[in-house]
Formats: C-alpha cells, structure tokens, sequence
C-alpha cells in the first residue's frame, strides 16, 4: 500500500481524500484559516456575506 503524508505536518494520510489533496482535514482547516487571515476575512464574515445576498 502506498504511504502518503501530509504535505503540511507530515503525518500519514487515511482517508482517500485527504491522500488526493495531500493534506489532512486538520491542516486543510489551518491554510484556510491562515488564507483567511492574511486578507482580513473570517469565515464568519463570508458566511453572513452570504445571507445578506439572499
Ligand atoms: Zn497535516
């Protein structure tokens, strides 16, 4: 069987997911956060963004 880690953390993969992103849901969460930070958006903010648009 083939191994593949995580490209952030390194830690072995599980799920078929995770290996077809090569990342863990853990760090996916984490880049998306960091992702969010760097422009000053919080995903709460997109989300109420997303109800007022309705
Ligand atoms: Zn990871």
């Amino acid at each position: 069987m083939e191994v593949i880690v995580c490209k952030r953390c390194g830690r072995k993969l599980k799920s078929k997911k995770s290996k077809e992103k090569q990342i863990g849901p853990t760090c996916e969460k984490k880049l998306l956060l960091d992702f969010y930070k760097k422009r000053q958006i919080t995903i709460d903010d997109i989300l109420r963004k997303g109800e007022c648009d309705k």
